[in-house]
């Protein structure tokens, strides 16, 4: 099979030790009944969904929780028994399957508990179907909002055993990582006043992201959902600080593929927005926003012989060009996200320039950028 990607000098490097020890400081400050499940959608947010989720299960973490069916598939076809919840709304047709690889869904209506229960009895299935029902208690996303519809939905849950394995209940936070707890007070009073009518809870009770867990741990239930933490990402951006220091596991470089001298008046890129305003020099890296380096990077920076070197002219899809500091050869390593001598870019500065969220650049990382693994 072709690798795309292998052979052109541009990677992602996942320092796994780093996703070890940020999941070891986590369970650290959890009480020992409280399970830490590593959130993984999203290829591990562009880290690789396999590699991260073997080294959290090595630091600890018992159970994944994914976005989508085939994520989860992709988990148990690796080997990992472990559970794995997946946190979206599934297809009800896909029930026998999902029964069958043991894999927990999220279920936030009746319907969907009708529809599947039609396709178990038809596929005669023998293994319950694990469901965690999801309950929207201000998130607005998935899940049930009125007492009497969950009231219902637990009965049928609990009569029709056989086909259903009421595991787990669980709902999301919107606002967990800012510094005014209105809205996140006002959800954890609707949560509460939701399970209160479900009589005996189910195994697992889970409300809590990472931010949830960094800044509201006392409601943690008995299973924190680990996402962007575990990544050494700070969930709040930089708006909270976390309890303990957090140790980002990814860094993006390249090489040099040509360096040119650049006389004062000529122009770099397409659509001529660059011009040099003296003689200069200028390197060519080889990555572009097809990579997931965003066009809107222009007149950002990398990392060259640890200095800042700014982005001139547009981002192209496969390549981008640098202002260096003087001549430097063809082969010198370029580091877009990550530290060069004393000088550091981080995925927040990454997002920052770009007015988005380190979550979006981390999972917007293309899968011809080739992903190695430190341990
Ligand atoms: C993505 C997701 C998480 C993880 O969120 P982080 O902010 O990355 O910790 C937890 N729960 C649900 C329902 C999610 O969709």
């Amino acid at each position: 099979m072709v690798v795309i990607g292998e052979h052109r000098h541009t990677q992602v490097t996942v320092d796994l030790q780093a996703i070890k020890n940020n999941i070891q400081q986590e369970m650290q400050r959890k009480d020992a009944l409280t399970e830490l499940w590593a959130v993984v959608k999203a290829n591990g947010y562009g880290h690789g969904i396999i590699q991260v989720a073997q080294a959290a299960k090595q630091a600890g973490a018992t159970g994944f929780c994914v976005a989508i069916l085939d994520e989860a598939l992709a988990l148990r076809a690796a080997g990992l028994t472990e559970p794995i919840l997946v946190l979206g709304i599934t297809e009800p047709e896909y029930a026998a399957l999902i029964a069958e690889k043991r894999i927990s869904v999220a279920v936030g209506s009746q319907e969907w508990l009708n529809q599947a229960s039609a396709v178990l009895a038809a596929n005669n299935v023998k293994i319950p179907l694990r469901v965690h029902l999801a309950l929207d208690a201000g998130m607005g996303r998935i899940g049930f909002q009125q007492p009497a519809d969950l009231a219902a939905t637990v009965a049928q849950l609990r009569q029709a055993n056989t086909l259903f394995d009421f595991e787990g209940i669980f709902t999301h936070f919107a606002t967990a990582d800012q510094s005014d707890d209105t809205y996140f007070m006002h959800q954890l009073a609707v949560w509460k006043k939701l399970i209160a009518v479900i009589g005996e809870l189910p195994r697992y009770v889970h409300v809590s992201n990472s931010a949830t867990s960094l800044w509201h741990q006392a409601c943690n239930g008995n299973v924190v959902r680990f996402g962007v933490a575990l990544y050494g990402l700070n969930p709040s951006g930089t708006a909270l600080s976390a309890p303990y220091k957090l140790q980002p596991a990814l860094s993006l470089t390249a090489q040099l593929t040509f360096v040119k001298r650049l006389a004062k008046g000529q122009s770099v890129s397409y659509g001529a927005t660059y011009t040099a305003a003296q003689d200069e020099w200028i390197g060519t890296v080889p990555i572009g926003y097809a990579d997931g380096y965003e066009r809107r990077l222009q007149g950002f920076h990398v990392l060259v012989n640890g200095q800042f070197c700014e982005i001139v002219g547009r981002v192209c899809m496969d390549q981008l060009m640098v202002r260096l500091p003087h001549e430097v050869p063809v082969g010198t390593k370029v580091t877009l996200v990550g530290t060069d001598g004393d000088r550091t870019i981080s995925l927040q500065d990454v997002a920052d320039y770009c007015g988005t969220i380190h979550y979006e650049i981390a999972c917007g990382l293309a899968p011809r950028v080739p992903r190695v693994y430190l341990d």
